[in-house]
């Protein structure tokens, strides 16, 4: 059996994102619906954010001028709630403002009430003497008109819903959803509900990939259509393959891509398409298949599927998505930023031995904010995953010692 090439994540990464090309398909959404998408299109202020000079503020519009001293008294000539117009402020007159109302033409400052004290219903009495522009928001502080307030290629988040709906867009343009077929491998497995525990057969366990990269693969934005599980058989996994080809951007399985005589993913994708099999040098996930099953069996080239084999061990399949499957849909939907920032965190206590691959090591922050590291990192203990808040990404042959300051992936951020 040839044994696959072993890359390191730094030359594996490029090459599989040189085949995610954008799809190119977009679609318009209401602006509730698109947190998550990323855009396909610049957006554009067609106005300025505030649209005019208004209080920020409950209180009195006033001409500073006219406020020299303390305890100046104004008289009161028009009231201006939000939502309304003042007019012209001349000399010696206050306008009763609230939060968001116009500031009238004439006014320069806004007092807030608490410096102020209302003689009667036409005359204010202003104990302090304002600067000129205070509590006043300039029109187009927000935004000015004409300029780009969301890029093509951003991942919309729920601050950028609320930017666009403030420039007025009940809809935005962003990147079709990738369709994804989601298949499990493994004649281990079984679903649970279909078996109760106590009734388990030796040598079964459940499905708990399907679970979470179904999960993540809807955080991505993705339309799954989950095949379950296809049986360990060359011709099961070939049918099921050209099957998700005919209506799918990328087909993503789970196990199956060791070079054992079971793993029946890598003749099938090979008889359908084209695959490349590394072996990467991190920990966990060292298998790793990418490759194409083209939509018309017959042909030898044309129109195919991105596919992508992650290994079968739970901890091995979560992380290797997050490393590779992720920033992969990511460029298929043309997203700019496709990598998940990292902190630099010191650590509580001493870590595991080095290692010949590149770690990411399970750990979470404590109250005092440094890492402490779940004791078993083995690749089959899906626990660490839960316990940690993210992974310390520790280059090969590196030994940890308490107080080092080491890069940290956040789940917060890499699961988003
Ligand atoms: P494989 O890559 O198929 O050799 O699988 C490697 C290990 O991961 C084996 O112990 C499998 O039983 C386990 N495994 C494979 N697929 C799954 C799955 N969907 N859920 C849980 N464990 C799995
Ligand atoms: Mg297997």
């Amino acid at each position: 059996m040839n044994r696959p090439p072993l890359l390191t994540l730094d030359e594996a990464l490029p090459q599989l994102l040189a085949h995610a090309r954008a799809l190119g398909r977009q679609e318009t959404v209401s602006t509730f619906e698109a947190d998550g998408r990323v855009l396909a299109q610049d957006v554009v202020s067609a106005l300025q954010v505030p649209p005019h000079d208004n209080s920020s503020m409950d209180g009195y519009a006033v001409r500073s001028c006219d406020l020299t001293q303390a305890d100046t008294v104004l008289r009161v000539t028009q009231r201006i709630p939000a939502g309304s117009t003042g007019h012209d402020l001349g000399a010696g007159e206050a306008a009763r403002i609230f939060t968001g109302a116009p500031i009238p033409p004439g006014a320069d400052a806004v007092l807030m009430q608490e410096d102020c004290e209302p003689l009667d219903d036409a005359q204010v009495r202003c104990r302090v003497v304002p600067e000129v522009g205070q509590w006043i928001r300039r029109s187009g502080e927000d935004v000015t008109r004409g300029a780009t307030v969301l890029h093509r290629g951003d991942r919309l988040g729920p601050a950028a819903l609320g930017l666009a709906a403030s420039i007025g867009l009940s809809h935005l343009d962003v990147a079709a959803r990738p369709r994804v077929a989601l298949m499990s491998t493994g004649d281990e497995l079984v679903m649970p509900g279909d078996v109760p525990p106590q009734a388990m057969p030796p040598g079964a366990i459940y499905n708990s990939n399907r679970f979470f990269l179904r999960a993540l693969l809807e955080r991505m934005g993705c339309n799954v259509t989950d095949l379950g599980i296809v049986p360990d058989q060359f011709d099961a996994t070939q049918r099921a393959l050209h099957q998700a080809a005919l209506q799918h951007d990328l087909i993503l399985t789970s196990g199956g891509v060791s070079v054992g005589e079971e793993d029946h993913i890598k003749p099938a994708v090979q008889s359908l398409g084209e695959l490349h099999l590394w072996s990467l040098a991190i920990k966990p996930g060292k298998p790793f298949a990418f490759g194409s099953v083209r939509r018309d069996r017959k042909a030898t080239d044309g129109p195919s599927a991105h596919f992508i084999g992650l290994p079968g061990n739970p901890v091995s399949s979560f992380v290797t998505f997050l490393l590779l499957v992720r920033p992969f849909i990511l460029s298929l939907q043309g997203a700019r930023q496709v990598q998940a920032p990292r902190w630099r965190l010191r650590v509580a206590g001493d870590g595991p031995r080095a290692d010949r691959r590149r770690e990411f090591l399970r750990a979470r922050r404590n109250t005092a904010g440094e890492l402490e590291l779940f004791p078993n990192q083995s690749s089959g203990v899906l626990t660490s995953a839960v316990w940690a808040d993210g992974v310390i990404d520790n280059p090969a042959g590196t030994v940890i010692r308490a107080g080092d300051v080491v890069d940290f992936i956040p789940w917060s951020e890499w699961l988003a």
